[in-house]
């Protein structure tokens, strides 16, 4: 049976879905104003994974993921909570306009950007989601939850028109991360200025008047000409997409408080009840020592890891090697070491699929063995690390090169590594061909050595079949040119 640590019980439990046979999960998506780098793919992987072991064990499971695309506030609580310290701008900016610009249409750039989102999710090899409801397509359900929430109590229209709710109508507000409300107050927690126009500070918008400047993003209701809050989108599309019981919700580990918080407040004080059964959250990742983030100068992005002739799927499974409650600290070494264990798996299949003594090999009863090991370990609060580690001794030991590769294949529905298909070279997102490899091994010999004009030399017969190469302080840099 899966078992998952569960955020707001503190405790790994036992996963029983609501539905016998079926499994719900609702994983917050993307705000697509710019593209995800690393540390946010990386927290997009954590459904997937929850996916691909529920599934594996016969669940059907319906995934649903929203796109931000109605822009919100880079701090739309005033309270400075984890999800936006790092990278706040100035408070009351909204980072879809913003990243439009004055002239820019901002759902065309919300369109693109959700493009390159599900471009670099699928070179990840995330499945993906059953639904994925954009925000601004949900605003008639955004006003039907604020309706209701209006006429329970649990929110009120300040004196600008925007509507707020009332955090103190929640008793039990702050379950999921122990931000208790009687915590929240200004100069200890609570570090952001207070909106005049709220009762109590930590209230927060549930709609937002719009200033008669704002010409985009903008919808008319009954409450006026605005435009939503971030958490409230959230709400809606769980309740229209997935109804009152949702046996997980997934996020990054920033997304605890406030906007777990306030969404698990909207949540419940609309239909009465707990709605999500399990909050299950992935750390952060760290790249070379530090938090990925803008303001630490170190976003990578997939695009970059494609351009140093990494396959993406070696993200992937750098990611796999560490337990998604762990801050990976991860590096262009241990994305080219990952690289290098996924080519020589790929190569191990490629020599024996095809091969008589294999089909013969996938029924192998130690075939069977391994891969329950690595299932396993998946289920148990997704184990991953533990299951590449039962492959790499499998990789070492004396087996067949045949149960191996059966082993390695019977696996791939949980790995998702791709280890079933031959990369597509032409998307730039695939393997680097084994002879181009060995011109850029050969390359970086005579380098070692010294040897300029046979560097040279490599260099042109590279780009003679299509491959562009540059000399970085990090060693050669492969691309493939179009
Ligand atoms: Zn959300």
């Amino acid at each position: 049976m899966l078992r998952l640590y569960d955020t707001r019980l503190r405790a790994v439990v036992p996963i029983t879905p609501g539905q016998p046979g079926a499994l719900s999960m609702y994983a917050c998506g993307p705000t697509v104003y710019r593209d995800a780098h690393l540390g946010n793919l990386r927290t997009f992987l954590l459904p997937d994974l929850i996916r691909r072991i529920a599934e594996h064990s016969g669940l059907a499971v319906t995934v649903v993921q929203n796109i931000t695309d109605v822009g919100h506030m880079l701090d739309d609580t005033g309270l400075g909570g984890d999800g936006v310290g790092a990278d706040a701008g100035q408070q009351g900016e909204d980072r879809l306009l913003r990243a439009a610009g004055a002239a820019g249409n901002a759902l065309a750039i919300a369109r693109a950007f959700e493009d390159s989102y599900h471009r670099d999710c699928d070179a990840l090899g995330i499945t993906r989601p059953t639904v994925s409801p954009r925000a601004s397509e949900s605003i008639d359900s955004m006003v039907n939850v604020i309706e209701q929430l209006l006429h329970s109590g649990h929110a009120y229209v300040g004196a600008d028109g925007s509507v707020f709710f009332d955090a103190l109508s929640f008793a039990s507000y702050g379950a999921i991360s122990g931000n208790r409300l009687e915590a929240l107050r200004p100069g200890h927690r609570f570090e952001g200025t207070t909106d005049p126009n709220k009762r109590f500070h930590a209230d927060w918008a549930l709609w937002k008047a719009a200033p008669a400047t704002r010409t985009q993003l903008v919808w008319e209701t009954p409450f006026g000409r605005g435009f939503p809050g971030w958490h409230i989108e959230c709400t809606a599309m769980l309740l229209s997409h997935l109804g009152d019981s949702v046996d997980i919700h997934t996020g990054g580990i920033d997304l605890r408080f406030p906007h777990h918080e306030d969404e698990r407040a909207q949540t419940e004080s609309v239909v009465g009840h707990e709605v999500v059964k399990h909050w299950v959250h992935a750390e952060h990742l760290l790249f070379e020592g530090r938090k990925m983030s803008k303001s630490a100068g170190n976003v990578v992005l997939m695009s970059d890891v494609i351009a140093r002739g990494y396959d993406p799927r070696a993200v992937r499974l750098a990611f796999l090697e560490q337990h998604y409650r762990t801050q990976v600290d991860l590096s262009w070494d241990s994305i080219s070491a990952a690289d290098r264990m996924l080519r020589r798996w790929r190569e191990l299949i490629s020599s024996v699929v095809g091969s008589t003594d294999f089909s013969t090999t996938i029924n192998h009863s130690d075939v069977a063995t391994y891969v329950r090991e690595v299932a396993d370990a998946y289920a148990d609060d997704l184990d991953t690390a533990a299951g590449i580690r039962i492959l790499r001794t499998l990789e070492r030991s004396s087996h067949s090169l045949e149960i191996k590769a059966a082993t390695l294949l019977a696996c791939e529905p949980l790995l998702g590594l791709g280890l079933d298909t031959v990369p597509d070279q032409d998307t730039g997102y695939g393997l680097v061909p084994s002879e181009i490899q060995a011109l850029l091994d050969e390359r970086a010999n005579a380098r070692m050595q010294r040897n300029w004009t046979a560097s040279d030399e490599l260099r042109d017969a590279l780009s003679a079949q299509g491959w562009l190469v540059t000399d970085t302080a990090d060693g050669q840099v492969l691309k493939r040119v179009r």
